[in-house]
């Protein structure tokens, strides 16, 4: 499928499957998937019961248990995150149950990514950069700010120039890269902080931690004076095993990037769509909190990544087909 735009790129869509963690080893707890080459991975378990599913799935990457994040980062979402430099909207998704390394991939990512845009800025004196900073946690389709210290709740606002934004959201400008490492930490203390009080939210709960880049070139009167303007998101989903919550939260997505495409008739008919959605074949992208606020980042010629995460071990097989099942249909 497409991201919509001119340009129709597909949705760049990545398997990873962590090592078999200490207590799936020490019960024994067999591994039942084989990377074959970077794009397919293979089911070994051949137990009558599952031989109705596909045991083989070809994806546009595909990372075994040695694939270090930085590999995941290269060639899983690199190129989409960078595109933010560029002036296109973006967005990185870590999709999968609940251990099955989402955060662990996500913030490797979100690290790589960020290293990368402020060496391009290094580089590239010739224009000038504005970089905003916003982390929110989603749960329960209630909306948190993760860099304000509180636990209000903030409601979302339909701005006619700017699509949905979370209002009173603390956006920070970026004085320089230590600025962004201390604002990720308060973000990883919050969250933290979330789980404690709310019992095991990171397992429940939606991060997006997300970049704007505004530039402008120094030099007047030249195409490259330009000025640019892109987000990039970095989104860490609840555990897909959450039915009611994540898994449609994460159908959603694809969703989402058909429907920003109408946008325009969106803005002029929502009830229409509305409705449409809850009868007909629409899912109402009203309904999801994440799509609404991602909306900018998957309509037009926003580009997108999905990292799906896997366990590798036999006891997690139904979830991690359901996970392959949600790739598949990302594609
Ligand atoms: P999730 O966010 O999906 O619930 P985590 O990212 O918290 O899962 O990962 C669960 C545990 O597995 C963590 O202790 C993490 O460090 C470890 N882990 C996840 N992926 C990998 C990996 N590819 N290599 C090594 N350890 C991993
Ligand atoms: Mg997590």
């Amino acid at each position: 499928m497409t991201t919509g735009g001119g340009k129709g790129e597909k949705i760049l869509v990545s398997v990873r499957v962590r090592p078999r963690n200490d207590k799936e080893k020490t019960r024994n707890d067999i591994c039942d998937w084989e990377c074959v080459n970077n794009t397919t991975i293979i089911c070994n378990n051949n137990l009558p019961e599952r031989s109705l599913f596909p045991s083989t799935y070809t994806f546009d990457k595909v990372f075994g248990f040695d694939s270090p994040t930085k590999q995941v980062y290269e060639d899983g979402a690199k190129e989409v995150a960078l595109c933010v430099l560029e002036g296109i909207n973006s967005s990185i998704f870590a999709y999968g149950q609940t251990s099955s390394g989402k955060t662990y991939t996500m913030s490797g990512i979100t690290e790589f990514a960020m290293n990368d845009i402020f060496c391009y800025i290094q580089k590239h004196k010739e224009r000038e950069f504005t970089l905003k900073f916003s982390a929110i946690e989603i749960y329960n389709e209630a909306v948190r700010d993760l860099l304000s210290g509180d636990n209000n709740q903030l409601r979302l606002l339909d701005d006619p120039e700017r699509g949905t934004v979370v209002e009173k959201l603390i956006e920070e400008t970026l004085r320089d890269r230590t600025h962004l490492e201390e604002l990720l930490s308060i973000c990883e203390t919050q969250r933290k902080i979330g789980e404690t009080s709310l019992n095991e939210t990171s397992s429940r709960s939606h991060q997006i931690l997300r970049l704007t880049i505004e530039s402008t070139g120094r030099q007047f009167s030249l195409e490259s004076s330009r000025t640019l303007d892109a987000s990039v998101c970095f989104v860490d989903l609840a555990g897909s095993e959450r039915a009611s919550q994540t898994l449609s939260a994460g159908a959603r997505l694809k969703e989402g990037c058909h429907i920003n495409r109408s946008t325009y008739s969106w803005n002029r008919h929502p009830q229409t769509k509305v409705r449409k959605g809850r009868n007909g074949g629409h899912i109402p992208y009203r309904d999801s909190k994440l799509t609404r606020i991602l909306q900018n980042s998957l309509g037009g010629n926003a580009r997108t990544a999905i990292i799906c995460t896997m366990s590798p071990a036999r006891s997690h097989v139904e979830q991690s087909r359901n996970t392959l099942l949600f790739a598949t249909c990302a594609k």
